[in-house]
């Protein structure tokens, strides 16, 4: 049995989980605190009080369940603004029964704990924390937040599911993104069951790219836009994860899991505005629309010269993320494409 790091971050004493945990099947340790088999906690991940150690104190749920089994965790919030994956965490971890349970459960529903509270995509340093993974001991405070929201995962978890939105003004028809070389990862991404699943590698310093490096099988259900609660997206993603706990084993599900066939994109591309043709933009798409090359997408209006520039599909694909009605300028991602041509 390996021995339990600590160390000082911002002041504060860290307790890791301590990685292969006793051979049978006992309490897991997550932060220093121990979980026993059939019990459930929520607790603040730091307890120290420093001015600088309030940002490790993000909330961290724990079901252990009474019999062995694989470890599933779930990060949201990683992006403060990114609500919806907060609401799904909560729920699909307040519907776990540790009695019942086979493995283990550790959920991050605000990772960026601050961020969630003022509805901030960043971190109060104003770094972006999804582009900081595996992150540093002695760096920034996104940072040493990254390395020790990190160090948790690859000590703990046999797969990750990090719960997103779409960014700024956009919105995200729900879907599965998946590293390529990841058939674990594509196992899961099926059996989420949203129907969509986007492969590619995803930037380098996000926590998908990063914890399928370091080996743990990754998946991130991207659905909807910042700062709204879509409940049916919400229902989708909870419904996702208990289909996924049923596949591992760690849930009783159904005798024969329907899973429905996904569309697999290995190749999606964005709709921009051209160059000077900033204006008022008016969509006339939808997504989950099919599109084909050349299909009118929507309008931008130059309000001061009322120039029209009409948007349209640049290939075949589905609308897989789209951007609202409003302002924007040169350059900026209207429409993302999964390529039904490819
Ligand atoms: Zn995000």
């Amino acid at each position: 049995m390996r021995v339990c790091n600590s160390a000082w971050l911002m002041g504060a004493l860290v307790i890791f989980s301590c990685a292969a945990q006793a051979a049978q099947w006992g309490p897991v340790k997550v932060a220093g605190r121990e979980i026993w088999p059939g019990e459930s906690q929520r607790f603040p991940y730091g307890g120290e009080t420093s001015f600088e150690a309030a940002f490790l104190d993000a909330p961290v749920f724990v079901a252990r369940g009474r019999s062995k089994g694989p470890t599933l965790c779930i990060t949201a919030g990683i992006h403060g603004d990114e609500i919806n994956g907060t609401e799904i965490a909560r729920r699909a971890f307040s519907w776990i029964d540790p009695e019942s349970l086979s493995g283990t459960v550790i959920a991050f529903p605000m990772v960026n704990a601050a961020g969630v509270r003022t509805g901030n995509r960043y971190m109060a340093d104003r770094r972006d924390l999804n582009r900081e993974f595996p992150g540093r001991s002695r760096g920034s405070a996104s940072a040493i937040v990254a390395y020790t929201l990190f160090t948790e995962i690859t000590n703990n978890c046999h797969y990750l599911i990090d719960l997103h939105t779409g960014s700024f003004a956009r919105a995200n028809h729900p879907q599965i993104r998946v590293s390529n070389g990841d058939p674990e990862g594509l196992e899961l991404a099926r059996h989420f069951g949203v129907g969509i699943i986007v492969l590619g590698d995803g930037p380098a310093g996000s926590i998908r790219r990063e914890a399928h490096d370091a080996g743990i099988p990754s998946i991130i259900y991207e659905a909807g836009e910042p700062l709204r609660f879509d409940l049916d997206q919400i229902a989708a993603g909870v419904r996702g994860i208990d289909s996924v706990m049923a596949y591992l084993g760690m849930v009783e599900g159904p005798q024969e899991l329907e899973i429905p066939n996904s569309r697999i994109y290995a190749d999606t591309t964005w709709v921009r505005v051209p160059v000077g043709a900033g204006g008022f933009f008016f969509p006339s798409a939808e997504l989950g629309e099919t599109v084909e090359s050349g299909q009118v997408l929507g309008t931008i209006i130059d309000p001061l010269t009322d120039r029209h520039t009409v948007i349209r599909a640049t290939e075949d694909g589905e609308i897989i993320g789209l951007a609202a009605a409003q302002i924007f300028l040169s350059g900026y991602a209207l429409v993302h494409l999964g390529l039904t041509r490819r």
